[in-house]
């Protein structure tokens, strides 16, 4: 294996799972959503073509798994053109390593992200004190030291292009982390919306062993910055998108996700912040 790139230390496979592990679904016919565990990738390009794209990377451990979907949706020794990751926590970066020595492809992400993707820097630790749940208390257990991708790890266009899809734009959406996008199309208003909110409460875990669909603000024990999180969920909203594909829980279109979303900005204290926790500002309100 490359010697440039790898895991941190602290790298471990998260006995976590749902009933939608090991499903995928085709959200549009150009957009498959596949659970590993209890995260989601995206992979964007037509079934048909040999022009496609992945969106992050899934769990520690599932370099293997990602292999055989690609190849059962996109041919034997298919490969995506690049990786983009809406940002790098350790559940969007699990089988990265594998992938990239495998592939030999750019991964792009927005440059506020990069420290974390280089081994240069650690998120904040998992608040396992904040309210809310069994997930939240398996945090500590979360791999933390960053992962290193060398040469591999490309800056998102300043534009606001994506590379290989052409149709998409990329938006910042921090507050779940600081370099955190979402990705959207214009001409049919699909939004992949990463963490920036869910469609599972992550704190729950019983609502995460059953993807009961309920609309959720970003993962509360790693979600260090509430007000941009709110900013970035009332961003997105503003787009009116009419599907979107989140990092957690199924993915959520129509009238559905427009109420939802309006729920979600109006009551956003309500439903999306915590309580307690150490990352939940006094100064807040
Ligand atoms: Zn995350
Ligand atoms: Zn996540």
């Amino acid at each position: 294996m490359d010697k440039e790139i790898n895991y941190g230390d602290d790298y471990m496979y998260i006995p976590a799972t749902s009933v939608q592990s090991g499903e995928g679904i085709e959200v549009l016919p150009d957009v498959f959503c596949y659970t590993i565990q209890i995260v989601n990738i995206v992979l964007i390009g037509n079934p048909n073509s040999n022009e496609f794209v992945l969106i992050d990377a899934g769990m520690p451990g599932s370099a293997d798994k990602i292999f055989s979907i690609i190849e059962e949706r996109f041919g034997e020794d298919s490969k995506p053109q690049a990786i983009i990751l809406t940002h790098g926590h350790f559940d969007h970066v699990g089988g990265i390593i594998e992938l990239v020595d495998r592939w030999n492809i750019p991964v792009y992400a927005h440059p506020l992200e990069l420290p974390y993707l280089t081994g240069e820097k650690s998120y904040p630790t998992p608040d396992a004190t904040v309210e809310g749940g069994m997930i939240a208390k398996m945090s500590p257990m979360f791999p933390n030291t960053p992962i290193n991708l060398g040469n591999h790890i490309k800056t998102l266009p300043e534009d606001g292009t994506v590379p290989h899809l052409d149709e998409f734009r990329w938006i910042h959406t921090p507050g779940h982390s600081q370099g955190h996008v979402s990705l959207f199309r214009e001409n049919d208003k699909t939004l992949i919306a990463g963490d920036a909110f869910v469609t599972v409460k992550q704190d729950a875990l019983y609502k995460v062993l059953t993807q009961e669909q309920e609309i959720s603000g970003p993962p509360r024990y790693l979600t260090p910055d509430w007000r941009s999180a709110k900013e970035s969920v009332m961003k997105l909203e503003s787009l009116k998108p009419t599907v979107a594909v989140t990092g957690h829980g199924l993915p959520m279109s129509g009238k559905l996700l427009t109420e939802s979303l309006t729920e979600l900005v109006e009551n956003f204290d309500q439903i999306a912040l915590p309580e307690y926790g150490k990352y939940v500002d006094k100064d807040y309100h």
